[in-house]
Order: structure tokens, then sequence, then C-alpha cells
């Protein structure tokens, strides 16, 4: 991890939570070269631990290669929500939450459908 390439570290990002790329405003320009364009993403796997799927990245300078921070995603499942989680020196930190349901469901209701 490099303090010295972002302005912020860790900056919280609310409900957003990114697979890919990267936060481009909290970039400040690599430490080593000065470089300021997009780092480069490296290193890019998942592994499944347990029912949670963790994707995992660095981010490089483009030009010379220095590592500037490591990205973390998680996305597990737990009861009736999709819950998603970020964690990036870079990106910054966040955490979403969704319903695996197509709809809300407003209580019990009859529904011949699921009658076998
Ligand atoms: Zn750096
Ligand atoms: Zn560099
Ligand atoms: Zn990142």
């Amino acid at each position: 991890m490099c303090e010295g390439c972002v302005r912020e570290e860790y900056p919280d990002r609310g409900t957003l939570c990114l697979e890919n790329g990267c936060y481009m405003m909290n970039f400040a320009g690599c430490q080593e070269c000065r470089d300021r364009s997009t780092p480069k993403i490296v290193n890019k796997k998942s592994d499944d631990i347990n029912g949670e799927e963790m994707i995992t990245f660095q981010h490089v300078c483009s030009k010379c290669n220095h590592l500037i921070g490591e990205h973390e995603h998680i996305f597990k499942v737990s009861g009736e929500y999709q819950l998603y989680e970020m964690s990036c020196i870079l990106c910054g930190t966040g955490e979403d939450q969704r319903s695996i349901m197509p709809y809300d469901p407003r209580g019990p209701q009859m529904n011949n459908d699921f009658i076998d």
C-alpha cells in the first residue's frame, strides 16, 4: 500500500462497490515517476471462500509499475440479501446491500404458484 500516490487514504464511497477500474479523482500521481495516467490493473483474481466471492487486484503505475494499492471486492449472500464490500486505498471503502427478491414482498400472500 502506498499513501504517497493518493490524495486521501481509503475514502468513504458510501454504497459504491467497484470490482474494476480505479478512482482517478483520488489519484495524486505516481510518487516514484510522477506519472498521472490511469494506473494499470494487474494480478486480478477471484477466490471463492465459504460462499464468499472475493475479487482482488493491484493498481500499479502504468509507467514504472510502482504498486499503488491493493483492491478488494467481496460479494456474499446473507439470507435474502446480497452484500457487497469494497476496500482499496485508492478507490476507497464501500458497502452495499441488495435484496435478492425481484420485488419487495409485502408480507405473506396467497400464491397458488407455490403449491405443488
Ligand atoms: Zn506510491
Ligand atoms: Zn510510476
Ligand atoms: Zn481500487
